[in-house]
């Protein structure tokens, strides 16, 4: 079956819950002027907790064909974790998706390989669908080990797991290098890690696994390169930052096909 593409917008810690009124209804008209066919790839806005409720309600009562996703969520179930918000919670406000080991997480909270596979499984067994951030930095790139190093991080991220869980989530292969720099990675570059992250799903679970993981590529993706991208076998959509600010962007890169 093929792999529906799925274009996820980060909007990390931008954008309160007033301002996010606007940007998601600029974003529904620019689509609608765009005649975007929702049956031919998906949009999924990943906005802070605190616009959850807000972006909730504008999906529920326009009619919007948006999926709602988190930036993060606790590997926990509940009690004295200050600060953390649930799966729980998260599945009680609608949300469907939540980004999980986000370099920037990993970066700034320490977020280990163990901490992301314990987020991923929570996120799973809530009914989520983790979006599972793997990529290596520049001095990784420049030493030739950006295969191995993002594979390692895609095994601890997935240690556990059911083939069936794995066929439902979303692997984000984020080189750091090409992150909020405009730094692209070339094409060819992003689909030589996402084809090795697919061959190691079916290595380590089987074909119909690996054949049914989506996996997007994230790193300075805007309205024009995103055709590109998109175009490699593998690389089934793209995880946004700055551009998913823009709602002409977004919208473009939402209608790439
Ligand atoms: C990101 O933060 O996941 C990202 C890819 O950011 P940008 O598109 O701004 O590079």
């Amino acid at each position: 079956m093929a792999r529906k593409p799925i274009m996820a917008g980060n909007w990390k810690m931008n954008i309160d819950h007033v301002e996010a009124t606007g940007l998601v209804e600029k974003l529904h008209y620019t689509l609608v002027d765009r005649e975007w066919d929702p049956a031919k790839s998906e949009a999924v806005l990943c906005v802070p907790f605190t616009d959850l409720r807000t972006v909730r309600t504008l999906i529920d009562g326009d009619r919007l064909h948006f999926g709602l996703g988190a930036q993060d969520v606790s590997a926990h179930d509940n009690g004295a974790y200050t600060g953390e918000i649930s799966t729980a919670m998260l599945s009680k406000l609608g949300v469907g998706y939540v980004i999980v080991g986000h370099s920037e997480r990993r970066e700034y909270h320490g977020e280990t390989d163990e901490i992301v596979n314990a987020k991923a499984t929570k996120a799973l067994s809530a009914g989520l669908t983790p979006i599972i951030c793997v990529g290596e930095g520049l001095d990784v790139r420049k030493a030739g080990q950006h295969v191995e190093h993002t594979l390692a991080q895609v095994r601890g991220a997935l240690a556990g797991l059911t083939a069936e869980q794995v066929a439902s989530l979303v692997i984000a292969y984020e080189p750091i290098w090409a992150i909020g720099t405009g730094e692209v990675a070339t094409a060819a570059d992003a689909q030589e890690v996402c084809g090795a992250i697919r061959k190691e799903v079916a290595a380590l679970y089987d074909e119909p696994t690996a054949e049914a993981v989506r996996i997007q590529y994230g790193g300075s993706v805007k309205s024009g390169n995103v055709a590109e991208i998109m175009g490699q076998p593998d690389i089934d959509g793209a995880l946004v930052g700055g551009a998913s600010l823009k709602p002409e962007e977004f919208a473009a890169i939402v209608c790439f096909y």
